[in-house]
């Protein structure tokens, strides 16, 4: 199995693919101030198995095309929906984030949540903008350092793991500099890393090592994923994503 086949399979079965949780969706969308009962378009891009995609059908009147790179998310996703009798409202498309063919001006919300640093923040931030409606809100989060100094090691971790990490001001420059009104911002509890997150990975860890036979592949990925854990641990006062709430001028 290759390297993304195995980050698949494991993360699969998973409530979800990225720290998060059913409260900040809400709390993101509720700074918006849009209206729950109009029936808007959304797009909720890399949306892997659709945790806030489900808060998002819950809790708007709106459709929701989900986009992610693998289709065996989507089929969880799809899945999920039907049971939910949401499957009217959410669509779904295997795509990649850096090649989305929208219509201009076609959606209300853009909406991404642990994903646009596969692209880059600010490459998707100016990409998405096209496909927003005049006055339409993109919300994301991002991997954000929420001190101003750090630990010299942990720099060095994200900045191979992601140079673009950076303070939540310069995120907000980004977005004011692409052509978005920052409306609101806010940091990610450390709940929704450790529980929601960490948590049922680490719970995951054994049954997956089983499941491969305890291949030198699958060893590989535990580890680097019980790094990042231990990462997070340690350091978890200085980084975090933020979630932006902005409004495309
Ligand atoms: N929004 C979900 C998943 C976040 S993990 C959550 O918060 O739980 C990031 C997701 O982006 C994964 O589902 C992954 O499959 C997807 N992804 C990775 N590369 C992508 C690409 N190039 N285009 C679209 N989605 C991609």
């Amino acid at each position: 199995m290759t390297e993304q086949e195995l980050t698949m399979d494991f993360h699969k079965n998973a409530e979800r693919q990225g720290p998060g949780s059913a409260f900040e969706t809400r709390k993101a969308l509720g700074l918006t101030g849009l209206d729950q009962d109009k029936p808007i378009k959304i797009a909720d891009i890399g949306c892997g198995t659709g945790a806030q995609t489900i808060t998002l059908a819950e809790n708007t009147n709106g459709s929701i095309i989900a986009v992610d790179l693998f289709p065996e998310f989507l089929e969880k996703l799809e899945a999920r929906a039907r049971e939910l009798h949401f499957d009217d409202r959410i669509t779904t498309m295997a795509c990649s984030m850096d090649e989305l063919t929208f219509n201009e001006e076609e959606f209300d919300l853009i909406w991404s949540e642990g994903a646009i640093y596969l692209m880059g923040f600010r490459k998707g931030v100016e990409q998405w903008r096209p496909f927003l409606k005049t006055g339409g809100y993109l919300v994301v989060s991002e991997i954000s350092w929420i001190t101003h100094s750090r630990p010299k090691e942990l720099e060095e971790y994200w900045r191979s793991s992601y140079p673009e990490i950076d303070m939540v001001s310069s995120k907000i420059r980004i977005l004011e500099e692409v052509g978005y009104l920052p409306v609101a911002h806010f940091i990610l509890p450390q709940y929704c890393w450790l529980d929601n997150y960490y948590r049922p990975m680490r719970e995951g860890f054994s049954g997956f090592l089983t499941e491969h036979d305890h291949s030198k592949a699958a060893l590989a990925f535990v580890r680097e994923h019980e790094q990042e854990i231990a990462m997070y641990e340690k350091y978890k006062d200085y980084f975090s994503y933020g979630f932006y709430i902005a409004q495309r001028r």
